[in-house]
Formats: structure tokens, C-alpha cells, sequence
């Protein structure tokens, strides 16, 4: 995962910018983004760009979370656990940027472990395994995930790694 778009280049540099089709429901009429905690999500073929404003500060916050990321969640294994598991097979993360996520029983989701860049504040964008199973299956769709079979292997792994998780 990484925050806002550093590394990717192509996100920041389009014309247009990436929420622009989506950025009016949260604008609202005082041009800043609204106190809910609900953050957007926007497909890319980077990974799902995450909009949310800072609970802390309310200045708005991007997050890019990486489809290897979004697999893992979908198996309700943690990433660094994954990336752990594929150092010890010779391999490197399939990421950008690893970050550490966490657990969230109240919400029986997962979210990277970030602050916000102005006030530290932890940002929570929770993910589901069915909200990251149904990002990673329009990335398959969409061509984004550019070696499938080397997602399909991701997933298995990731599927063993979470059997092996501790209790929560
Ligand atoms: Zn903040």
C-alpha cells in the first residue's frame, strides 16, 4: 500500500486526476470533504485508491492499496504475514510498499496500519474479505492484475498462511 500515490506517477499526473468523476458526493457545499468516516474507493489498474477524510484534522487523505494486498484480506490473512511466508520461499512481496495491517473484530475487517501526513491521526479503511474479494475480481476482469497465475499462487499462499494465524 502507499500513501498518497507516491510511486505512482501516472495517478497523480493525469489530467483529469483519478476522483474526479466521484469527488462531488463528498465535496459537499463547503468544498472540503465531509466528517464521515466512509472512505471512497476507486479501481485502478494500480490498485484501489482510497478517499477519506482525516478523523483528526479532516483534511483529506489518498491511500493506494495494492491488489497482492486486497488478496491476502481476501483470505483474511495479514500481508506482512504473507510477504513473511514468500521471503521464506526466496521471494520478494509483491508490493510497492509493505505495510503492516491489522484487524478490526468490530468491523471483521482489515486496514494498513497509517497516519495521517498532517496530524497523525491512524487512518482506518477497512476492508472486508468480501469487499476485497469483489475489488481483486473486477482487477481480474479488467486485465489489472497482469500475471493471474502468479495472483492464483498469492491466493493459495494466502489461504494456508491464514489457517496458520493465530486465534483472534
Ligand atoms: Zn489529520
Amino acid at each position: 500500500m502507499t500513501n498518497a500515490f507516491d510511486g505512482f506517477p501516472d495517478v497523480i499526473g493525469g489530467s483529469a486526476g483519478i476522483f474526479d468523476h466521484n469527488s462531488a458526493s463528498v465535496a459537499g457545499q463547503h468544498g472540503g470533504l465531509s466528517a464521515h468516516d466512509t472512505p471512497q474507493t476507486n479501481p485502478t489498474r494500480f490498485g484501489v485508491a482510497v478517499l477519506m477524510a482525516c478523523r483528526g484534522c479532516g483534511r483529506p487523505a489518498q491511500l493506494m492499496i495494492e491488489y497482492p494486498e486486497l488478496i491476502c484480506v481476501q483470505y483474511n490473512a495479514f500481508p506482512q504475514n504473507v510477504w513473511a511466508a514468500l521471503q521464506q520461499l526466496g521471494r520478494h512481496p509483491p508490493v510497492q510498499e509493505p505495510t503492516m495491517w491489522e484487524y478490526s473484530a468490530a468491523n471483521a475487517g482489515m486496514f494498513p496500519i497509517k497516519q495521517c501526513g498532517w496530524c497523525r491521526t491512524p487512518l482506518v479503511p477497512i476492508f472486508t474479505p468480501e469487499e476485497a474479494q469483489a475489488h481483486v475480481n473486477k482487477a481480474l476482469q479488467s486485465g489489472w492484475i497482469q500475471d493471474p497465475a502468479a495472483a492464483q499462487q498469492l491466493a493459495q499462499l494466502a489461504y494456508q498462511v491464514a489457517k496458520q494465524q493465530p486465534a483472534r
